[in-house]
């Protein structure tokens, strides 16, 4: 009898369009699950964040990079939004400074002597068809309190400023499953992973 060779199927690949490492770890912790084979976006690809919100900068994000490399695509959006600072930094959150002790030495000196520190984090997640098209669209928030001085040295940007009284951690104390249980990524992440599931699955 004639044997026939049926290859494993190739699971589909997902380019996480995003520059940031910190963040491209946090995703494939997120999505290690779904069998997916989870790529960053190829060096050099640059999206201009011309949105006023997060939801249209994630957007923007997964249509360029899925229609630039012909894949399914995550684009994040996120950034930190602060009361006393009228919702600031926001969407200008990566671009407040030159670098993450920068812009956490900007984020205190601007919340010096300020008594409301209530602050949250949101992300935006956004998942482009290989054609560029948007099949899914969620947003998580996670609120917290600036801290005075930063704690801890895990995580990245304003983890170690950004305080959860509920836990009594800043971002930059907690291990990885408690920031993804507890965070805005992750909480994005757990609306979206059952459509994922179903779109990709
Ligand atoms: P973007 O989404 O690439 O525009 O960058 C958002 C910026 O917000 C990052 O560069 C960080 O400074 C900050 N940010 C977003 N998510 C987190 C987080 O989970 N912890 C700390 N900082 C974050």
């Amino acid at each position: 009898m004639r044997s026939e060779f049926h290859p494993s199927p190739q699971p589909p690949v997902l380019v996480i369009a995003s520059g940031n490492p910190g963040k491209v770890r946090e995703f494939a912790a997120l999505l290690a699950e779904l069998g997916l084979d989870v790529r960053p976006q190829p060096e050099g690809l640059e999206v201009e964040e011309t949105g006023h919100t997060f939801a249209e900068n994630a957007r923007l994000k997964a249509e360029a990079v899925a229609r630039a490399t012909g894949t399914w695509t995550l684009a994040d959006d996120s950034g930190l939004a602060v009361d006393a600072l009228g919702g600031a930094p926001g969407v200008f959150s990566a671009r407040y400074a030159d670098s993450d002790t920068a812009r956490i030495e900007r984020l205190l000196t601007e919340l010096e002597g300020a008594p409301d520190r209530c602050a949250h984090f949101s992300a935006a997640l956004a998942v482009a068809d290989p054609q560029g098209r948007i099949r899914l669209e969620v947003e998580g928030h996670c609120p917290g309190v600036i801290l005075d001085a930063p704690r801890g040295d895990g995580g990245f940007g304003y983890d170690p400023v950004f305080y959860l009284p509920e836990v009594g951690l800043s971002f930059a104390e907690m291990d990885k499953a408690t920031k993804a249980r507890l965070g805005h990524r992750g909480r994005a992440f757990a609306l979206l992973e059952p459509r994922l599931r179903d779109l990709l699955g």
